[in-house]
């Protein structure tokens, strides 16, 4: 059983009674000069009953009440916890997307304006990729929902595998994903790319009797610094579009 701090203060303020109380009986049997003045033995007495009488009144009155106080504090505290477990529990839902366990569109928009803030202040390069996957409608008709689900799921291994701790990689929708990367220019961003675009190549889905590869086309944009990120975003889509126009199965930038 655990005692509230309330409770252990009542416990030290009645063990002190208690000693004052000993201290008292003691000098009344054991002090002959007490007990020879009736005077000093009747206010001895009186001490005694009134610190009885507070004992009393603190136990049957004071005590239960501090306890019952105690009691719904710790419940308020428990359900206070429980529900700040909850909220970042459905937090992390809101964010995170339910097929690839990767972040969502929800997140990837506020990650990129909050990039882009820190970037401009600190005048670095930031890379946004966006990257669809080619034919990916053929792959369901041809296999079904369930191996599509699969390859998203390989696929969004992949990216996670090949970004850096600091990128941010999300699912934005569909077959549509998207990455962002700091300190990425026009030198780096390419070949990053083109290594994500390889790698995506690479993933191998296999069923009992499946065996399929998937490519992915990329549209890069690196930020200029002047634009909004709906402009940015709108720069590497139209990128995108280029990559699929020219073949698929490559990045454009
Ligand atoms: P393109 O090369 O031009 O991108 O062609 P595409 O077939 O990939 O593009 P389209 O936009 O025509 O098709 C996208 C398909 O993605 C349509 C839909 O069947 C599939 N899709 C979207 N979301 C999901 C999903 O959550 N699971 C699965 N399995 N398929 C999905
Ligand atoms: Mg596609
Ligand atoms: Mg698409």
């Amino acid at each position: 059983m655990r005692f509230h701090k309330s409770e252990l203060a009542y416990f030290a303020f009645t063990f002190a009674l208690l000693i004052a109380g000993a201290l008292l009986v003691t000098a009344l049997y054991g002090s002959d000069e007490l007990s020879s003045n009736s005077g000093l033995r009747a206010m001895t007495h009186g001490a005694l009953a009134v610190q009885g009488a507070a004992l009393l009144f603190g136990t049957l009155y004071i005590y239960p009440l501090l306890r019952s106080h105690a009691r719904e504090e710790h419940k308020l505290r428990m359900m206070t916890e429980n529900l700040s477990e909850r909220s970042e529990t459905l937090e992390h839902v809101a964010l995170t997307d339910g097929l690839t366990g990767m972040q969502n569109r929800r997140y990837f928009d506020d990650a990129l304006r909050e990039y882009m803030e820190e970037f401009a202040r600190i005048e670095r390069p930031l890379g946004l990729m966006i990257l669809d996957l080619d034919h990916f409608k053929s792959v369901n008709d041809t296999h079904g929902h369930d191996v599509g689900d699969q390859v998203l799921r390989g696929v969004a291994e992949v990216l996670k595998d090949f970004t850096r701790y600091h990128d941010v990689v999300a699912r934005l929708g569909g077959e549509e994903f998207a990455v962002v990367a700091p300190n990425m220019d026009h030198n780096t961003l390419p070949a990053f790319a083109d290594r994500l675009r390889r790698a995506v190549a690479g993933v191998d889905i296999r069923t009992d009797n499946i065996h399929l590869r998937v490519t992915a086309s990329i549209g890069l944009a690196v930020w200029s610094g002047g634009e909004t990120a709906e402009e940015l975003y709108r720069r590497a889509d139209r990128m995108l579009y280029e990559a699929k126009r020219q073949g698929r199965n490559r990045i454009c930038a």
